[in-house]
């Protein structure tokens, strides 16, 4: 079946790639100790905000006294969305988080490139990637959301309307910068009136490799409306293109 995106220009839209090779980015830090996942892992989410993750019980349990304000918050921010007057579906909360989750790599990704954060890395300070979704019922789950719009808009948004969110974005930029990162970039993605906040922890764009994308809301829109969960992002490097 012929499609509009037969020959994209580098992204792997159709094929996966068939050397697995080590993951780059997009992957998993413990909340607590700032482990990164590895393929041997299998990293825990806390189950109060299913936001925070961790790499043992251990970690997770010592997290916890810092952790409690802001897990409780975003659950009865959670709660309080589901009994909302507007909601069409009681399950858009929890298909919002599979959603999200799913996604994850191609939702930070979008972010490095909607923020421009390669030439640009002081934008991450600035700016925000909003991703605006639809919702619709369809029996099949993978497609239920598609891309009603993208925004850039000031991270002021995100941070200060929420202040526990805004001082949480705070706690993981501090740590990202004294790991060498620049900062944490800040996706919130919106769905009616539900919406998430996915702060991203980024390396310096010096030990990123990934190509830079004019085209990313293209990309996402493809990725999400066809419900793949496969993306992985290209780096053209001197060792060739890598996936991952
Ligand atoms: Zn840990
Ligand atoms: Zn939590």
């Amino acid at each position: 079946m012929a499609t509009a995106y037969a020959q994209p220009a580098a992204a792997n839209y159709y094929t996966t790639p068939s050397h697995p090779t080590p993951k780059q980015r997009g992957y998993r830090l413990c909340d607590q100790c700032g482990a990164v996942e590895q393929p041997n892992m299998r990293f825990r989410l806390c189950g109060g905000c299913m936001v925070t993750q961790y790499c043992s019980q251990d970690c997770q349990k010592r997290h916890w006294p810092s952790h409690k304000t802001i897990c409780q918050h975003t659950s009865s921010q959670i709660s309080a969305a589901k009994t909302g007057a507007d909601i069409v579906d009681e399950n858009l909360v929890k298909n919002l988080r599979k959603f999200t989750s799913a996604h994850s790599t191609l939702l930070s990704w979008a972010g490095f490139q909607a923020l421009q954060l390669k030439r640009i890395p002081s934008n991450i300070r600035q700016q925000a990637l909003l991703v605006e979704l639809n919702y619709r019922q369809l029996s099949d789950s993978s497609r239920r959301f598609s891309i009603k719009g993208t925004h850039i808009v000031p991270r002021t948004y995100v941070t200060d309307n929420d202040p526990l969110v805004g001082a949480d974005i705070q706690r993981r930029e501090e740590r990202c910068r004294r790991s060498g990162g620049i900062g944490t970039a800040v996706i919130l993605i919106q769905c009616g009136e539900i919406s998430q906040v996915m702060p991203v922890e980024v390396d310096s764009p010096s030990r990123i490799s990934w190509d830079e994308r004019a085209d990313w809301a293209d990309v996402l829109r493809h990725f999400v409306e066809s419900g793949r969960t496969d993306f992985a992002p290209i780096s053209t490097t001197a060792r060739g293109i890598v996936y991952g």
